[in-house]
């Protein structure tokens, strides 16, 4: 039987050289296109591309011959790196998303996924660390976080109207902190899972780090392998409103912290640094239309997804030396 051919673009990234992994054990045949190659492992995918998908050219190329796209790429990176680098961010995703939307039409693939985040959700819906879980209609009225937040929104938008005005079949998802090994740990473009993990990693038996805020924002997390699942399942959907993908269990900053160094079997302290970036106060994913459309919820427990994350940034470091 013929193989359906997708494309996966920012395949060199965190989700997307996992996501190229998930597809083939699936029987798809995958293209991966980025500007760069993935950093930790070789790509397995059948045909991988160096592109910039910021020009429509290479847009266009990128997706030749595809039935179906998963549009990952975007300049991103953790919250340090979205608060001072918002007209490069703006910039390089509307390109890239447009560019994409606009192949995938003149291509006529099937199915467009795009990948956007829980930094769409209102500010002035994040202002206490036990917030209520932001469903999906609490987008609007938009107050998104400034830069990144808005370009999701946006793309979120356009992916609509390219549904509706072209047929195009998109899909929208909403990442709330996916984690796990073989993402950024160290450079500037790290989240806190993985800034936690490096810095415990590096800690001595009895030991201080720092942390960014007071420790008591509020987050959830979501492990690698439920963010794949859940992306998979939401491509086999019907569904085509923006759709949450994270878990709904709240911890603070501070908790994150107590459970690595448990796993590392270290004692930590806190030196809190207030001048740091710390984005909204607290954010939650609200699951109950995630649960209805996908039949099922993510499976891993942070303890657990902790674990294997902190088990790799140490192998990383002790490989570093
Ligand atoms: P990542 O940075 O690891 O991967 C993104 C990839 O896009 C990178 O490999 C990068 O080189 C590539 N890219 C950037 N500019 C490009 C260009 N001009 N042409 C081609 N490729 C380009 O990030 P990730 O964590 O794997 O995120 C994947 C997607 O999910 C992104 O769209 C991101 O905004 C979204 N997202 C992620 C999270 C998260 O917690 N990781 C949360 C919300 C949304």
């Amino acid at each position: 039987m013929k193989k359906t051919k997708v494309l996966i673009t920012g395949a060199g990234g965190f989700i997307g050289h996992h996501l190229v992994k998930f597809l083939q054990n699936k029987g798809y045949w995958v293209r991966g296109v980025d500007i760069k190659k993935p950093e930790y492992e070789k790509t397995t995918a059948e045909d991988f591309k160096l592109l910039d998908l910021r020009t429509r050219e290479k847009a266009l190329k990128a997706v030749t011959g595809v039935d179906e796209v998963y549009n990952l790429a975007a300049n991103m990176g953790g919250i340090g790196f979205i608060e001072t680098h918002k007209a490069e961010i703006v910039h390089d995703n509307i390109l890239i998303n447009m560019h994409m939307l606009e192949a995938s039409r003149l291509a006529r693939v099937k199915k467009f996924l795009f990948t956007s985040s829980a930094c769409i959700y209102p500010g002035y819906k994040q202002k206490s660390a036990d917030v209520a879980p932001l469903k999906e209609e609490d987008a609007y009225p938009a107050d998104a976080e400034d830069g990144y937040g808005w370009e999701k929104l946006y793309t979120e938008r356009a992916c609509r109207h390219y549904m509706e005005d072209y047929g195009l079949r998109t899909y929208s998802v909403r990442f709330h902190n996916i984690y796990g090994p073989l993402g950024t740990y160290d450079g500037g473009r790290e989240k806190s899972p993985a800034a936690i993990c490096r810095k415990i990693s590096l800690a001595k038996t009895v030991d201080e780090i720092e942390v960014w805020g007071d420790g008591l924002q509020t987050r959830s997390y979501c492990y690698i392998d439920d963010c794949i699942e859940g992306l998979y399942r939401l491509m086999q959907s019907g569904f085509h409103e923006p759709l949450n993908l994270g878990t709904d269990r709240l911890v603070t900053i501070n908790e994150l912290v107590d459970i690595v160094a448990g796993i590392a079997g270290k004692k930590i302290n806190k030196r809190y640094d207030l001048a740091k970036p710390q984005g909204v106060r607290g954010r939650n994913s609200d699951n109950t239309l995630l649960r209805q459309v996908l039949k099922w919820e993510p499976q891993v427990s942070l303890e657990a997804g902790l674990k294997r994350t902190y088990e790799w940034i140490k192998e990383q470091l002790t490989k570093q030396g």
